[in-house]
């Protein structure tokens, strides 16, 4: 077992006012349970990140760390930066006085009891330890189809990503220096943490039902995680354009070639319903094309703005490491 045991866990929360209180309970549980069983050193932090929650969120998160504060620190972000980047936020931020970090969401969906065996792996010299979804079935088939259906075409369109694993991951101090150098705009950590290589493995646990409180992703966030995923990873709708265009001038040449032939047998009055579809094939074939192209024009305009990607207004936190994070601000 190695020495380096402080364990900060990274917990996003956008309006999770209703299902805190019962996350920090499970996860202080979780931690005396480690600790006493020496797996994790007793400086270690459970680290809520407030991502611009219009609720009482960040109140209950402050009253957790005045309460005990050797359990629980809070990161408050300026505004709301969406999920990826509330992670990456408490990820930076503990980066350096942590030696393991956990990402895990509020709603007590990823299972508390899988914490026990990633540290065990991160242990065993592990950098990045992924949970993988065992089973989807507290999911409705809308949702279980449309998630496993993301993954699949993730991996058709060139974007590879680890199958069923959302953010619930251990990374090492190590791993969290090298994400550090990512520094990307449209962020999406999990075709990042794969690039990043080191020694990792995986680990199952099943996925329970929300705790309390409704999904912040709709179907329609949903798909705009899909189309950045894709867009940020792989250039194959690029090629797909380019082939698209290939096999369309292949067919417009038979076609030139039977309209000619046509001609000449003397039947040139035929052909207005082949000219109207083709003009709306056609267009709707460019109009796809260009926004492709558009998408990725845009990621380009995200990028070289280099906007930070979230900002922190608050952080508290009691330790050993206080002085040192507290000159960052
Ligand atoms: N979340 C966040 N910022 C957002 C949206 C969501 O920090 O803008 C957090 C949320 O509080 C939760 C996690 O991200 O801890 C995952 O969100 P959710 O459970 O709604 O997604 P689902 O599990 O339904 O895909
Ligand atoms: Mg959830």
């Amino acid at each position: 077992m190695t020495e380096d045991k402080i364990l900060y866990m990274v917990v996003p929360c956008y309006n999770e006012e209703e299902v805190l209180h019962e996350t920090a309970k499970r996860l202080k549980e979780k931690y005396i349970s480690l600790i006493s069983r020496g797996l994790i050193d007793q400086q270690s932090r459970i680290v809520f990140v407030n991502d611009g929650s219009k609720d009482k969120t960040w109140q209950i998160i402050r009253e957790l760390h005045e309460k005990e504060p050797n359990f629980f620190s809070g990161i408050n972000l300026a505004r709301n930066s969406g999920h990826q980047n509330a992670v990456l936020a408490g990820l930076m931020t503990v980066k350096d006085i942590c030696d393991m970090a956990i990402t895990m969401d509020a709603d007590l969906q990823d299972d508390i009891n899988a914490i026990d065996a990633m540290v065990e792996k991160y242990h065993e010299g592990n950098q990045v330890v992924y949970g993988v979804r065992s089973a989807r079935r507290t999911d409705t088939f809308f949702k279980r189809f449309t998630a496993e259906g993301f993954y699949k075409f993730m991996k058709i369109m060139g974007a590879d990503v680890v199958y069923n694993h959302a953010d619930f991951r251990l990374m090492s101090r190590r791993v969290l220096q090298e994400l550090s150098e990512y520094r990307e705009v449209n962020l999406f950590l999990r075709g990042l943490v794969p690039l990043i290589g080191f020694q990792s493995c995986e680990i199952y646990y099943e996925r329970a039902e929300r705790f309390a409180g409704e999904s912040k992703y709709p179907l329609k966030k949903m798909l705009s995680f899909a189309i950045n995923g894709i867009t940020s990873f792989s250039t194959k709708p690029l090629k797909l354009i380019t082939a698209m265009g290939f096999i369309m001038s292949v067919i417009s040449i038979i076609a030139m070639i039977w309209t000619v032939t046509v001609k000449f047998a003397g039947m040139s009055e035929l052909g207005w319903s082949s000219t109207v579809c083709s003009i709306w094939f056609i267009g709707g074939l460019q109009l796809l094309a260009l926004g492709i192209i558009g998408e990725y024009v845009g990621k380009i305009y995200a990028e070289v703005k280099q906007r930070p990607r979230y900002t922190i207004a608050e952080f508290i936190n009691k330790g050993e490491n206080e002085r040192k994070i507290n000159k960052l601000f």
